[in-house]
């Protein structure tokens, strides 16, 4: 035997796996298709909210949470209907996972060396139904660092680890297949590929140098979603959503490729919910990538009018930052928008400065290298963040316009294949500006806006008093184009409570555990259809340290 644990992927949900299972004596090796460049995967490029419940940081800002609140949510945003199958576990987890994250959560994150910042932001406010989608009070807690703060902690407990010799790294190793002996998995084969020297993110070869075998006891899938694959993508897309976009942006680095889900099956496991994933709606062209076709959401406040491609404003629940796939399923739903993969956001420059913010580690250097003077300068002085700035800059999908007619002019020029009717946009904000004329409306944007604002951490740093978008003093007119990002795979590897992975039949495959994105972060799809955000880095943490504790524990 190689070691005691194979854990297959140096991502976050491996990392925390490999903690729990060094911390408890075992023996582990972390085989990764990567270099060390890589370790941490997507959590590293992570924007790092962290979805927490009823905590001292949601008190401060008056946010009443509870357990039960955050149950009801996770529930309505769930949906589970395949509770006699595919859900019988992911519904088990999804409920666990709640407990959690309003649970120890927080006080073990705070022992393993992750530090919050006071931010606590409103992601996905829902469908507008009380036991809908949708998070009914602001959860989304960003640490110190982002995502660096939340991986950085168990990558150095792997290093030093490593360096007491309880963990070997066996990286540029590509499993291709599981050892199976007597209906037992015992190990992991595979191909050593040759040495890149690339920088974290940028796709490596797959020149293959070499092959490898190596057992163990028991092996732990933690090789993150389909996200990068495209073919894979589309081919799981679900008829609910409409058709998949014919060109999409990725929102995650090459190695997200999904090839250990079907080399899993392929050994007996069971791989539920596969037409379940994450994609969003406001994705835009990195100007200065880092994978190919590298692209960025923009983690919008509530205020930007939203186009689909024919320039028609799009009715609830397709509000920015409200309903991530009821937005995706209205733009691909649609006969009328079949031939387009674009929409619009379309608001003044004041929005943009207050609202705009950027998803990604990178895009965040304020939060990511802890620098107060940064921060309070950027996100409370005048003007958009930096990065947001270098956007409107060199972004293929900004336009920046002092008139409307300019404007539409600018969005015919980068979408020439939908030209816009520059009357039609005029009079829809028009319309809407002129919902703001009392404290209240009966438009549900503008609804949304002053209720975002008596939430008082969104007033204070995410929603922009409400002003006519069309009036100079708020500054030029700003349009975005957007695009569908590919980011994360609800579904999964189908896991009981202890993590260990199920066969077609329901019972334990000997041997094989599953963690993180792999296993639909626990269970085979603890989100159910929609996620709440900030749910994924959680669900990580919480099932690579299940697994790992189980497994200590069954060794
Ligand atoms: C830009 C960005 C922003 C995000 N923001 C947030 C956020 O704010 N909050 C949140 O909760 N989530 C966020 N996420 C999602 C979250 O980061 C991921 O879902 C999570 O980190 C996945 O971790 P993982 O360990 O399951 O998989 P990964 O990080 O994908 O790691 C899997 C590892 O397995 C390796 N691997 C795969 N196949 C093989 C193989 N065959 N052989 C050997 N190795 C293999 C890969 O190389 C990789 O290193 C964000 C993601 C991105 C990209």
């Amino acid at each position: 035997m190689d070691a005691d644990v194979l854990v297959v992927g140096g991502g976050l949900a491996g990392l925390v796996a490999c903690a729990e299972l060094t911390a408890a004596g075992r023996r582990v090796l972390l085989v990764e298709q990567e270099g060390a460049a890589n370790l941490g995967g997507q959590a590293f490029w992570s924007f790092g909210g962290l979805f927490l419940v009823d905590t001292p940081e949601q008190r401060r800002w008056g946010i009443r949470d509870s357990r039960e609140l955050a149950w009801q949510d996770w529930r309505g945003s769930a949906q589970w209907d395949r509770l006699d199958g595919e859900d019988r576990w992911a519904a088990r987890w999804g409920e666990a996972f709640v407990d959690f994250a309003a649970g120890e959560e927080r006080a073990w994150l705070l022992e393993q060396g992750v530090r919050l910042t006071p931010l606590v932001g409103w992601a996905e406010r829902g469908d507008g139904r009380a036991g809908g989608h949708g998070n009914s009070v602001p959860r989304f807690h960003l640490p110190w660092g982002t995502g660096t703060g939340v991986s950085g902690p168990f990558a150095a407990k792997a290093t030093a680890a490593a360096a007491a010799g309880r963990l070997g790294f066996r990286f540029r190793h590509r499993v291709d297949g599981l050892v199976v002996e007597g209906g037992r998995v015992v190990g992991v084969r595979g191909a050593v590929l040759a040495a890149d020297d690339a920088p974290r993110g940028v796709a490596t070869n797959r020149r293959e140098v070499g092959e490898f075998a190596l057992t163990a006891q028991a092996v732990v899938i933690a090789s993150g979603g389909i996200g990068a694959d495209h073919d894979l993508v589309r081919a799981m897309w679900p008829e609910r959503l409409g058709t998949p976009p014919a060109t999409m942006l990725t929102g995650v680095p090459a190695h997200v490729d999904g090839r250990m889900l079907a080399i899993a099956e392929a050994s007996g496991a069971a791989v539920v919910n596969k037409d379940r994933m994450w994609h969003y709606t406001e994705g835009v062209a990195n100007w200065d990538p880092i994978w190919a076709g590298h692209g960025i959401r923009i983690l919008p406040g509530p205020s930007s009018m939203w186009f689909d491609a024919l320039g028609r404003r799009l009715p609830a629940p397709g509000l920015p930052g409200h309903d991530t796939l009821g937005t995706l399923r209205l733009l691909r739903t649609d006969p009328a928008l079949q031939p387009y993969d674009h929409s619009w956001f379309v608001a003044s420059q004041r929005i943009v400065e207050k609202e705009f913010a950027l998803s990604g580690s990178e895009q965040n250097p304020d939060l990511t290298d802890h620098d107060w003077p940064l921060l309070i300068r950027t996100r409370l002085g005048k003007g958009p963040t930096p990065p947001v700035a270098a956007f409107e800059q060199h972004g293929a999908d900004w336009v920046v316009a002092d008139d409307l007619a300019a404007l539409v002019a600018g969005m015919n020029g980068i979408a020439p294949d939908a030209p816009l009717d520059g009357a039609l946009i005029e009079r829809q904000i028009r319309e809407r500006d002129a919902e703001l004329t009392n404290p209240y409306s009966k438009d549900a944007q503008v609804q949304a806006i002053h209720n975002g604002r008596r939430a008082r951490s969104d007033r204070f740093t995410r929603v922009a008093t409400p002003h006519r978008i069309l009036d100079p003093a708020n500054g030029p007119l700003v349009a975005v184009k957007l695009h569908v990002l590919t980011r994360k795979t609800l579904g999964g590897i189908q896991t009981d409570l202890d993590g260990r992975a199920l066969g077609a039949d329901g019972a334990p495959l000997p041997g094989l555990w599953a963690a993180g994105e792999a296993a639909g972060f626990g269970g085979g799809g603890a989100h159910g259809y929609n996620a709440l955000e900030g749910t994924f880095l959680g669900g990580c943490l919480f099932t690579g340290r299940t697994v790992g504790r189980s497994l200590a524990a069954a060794l």
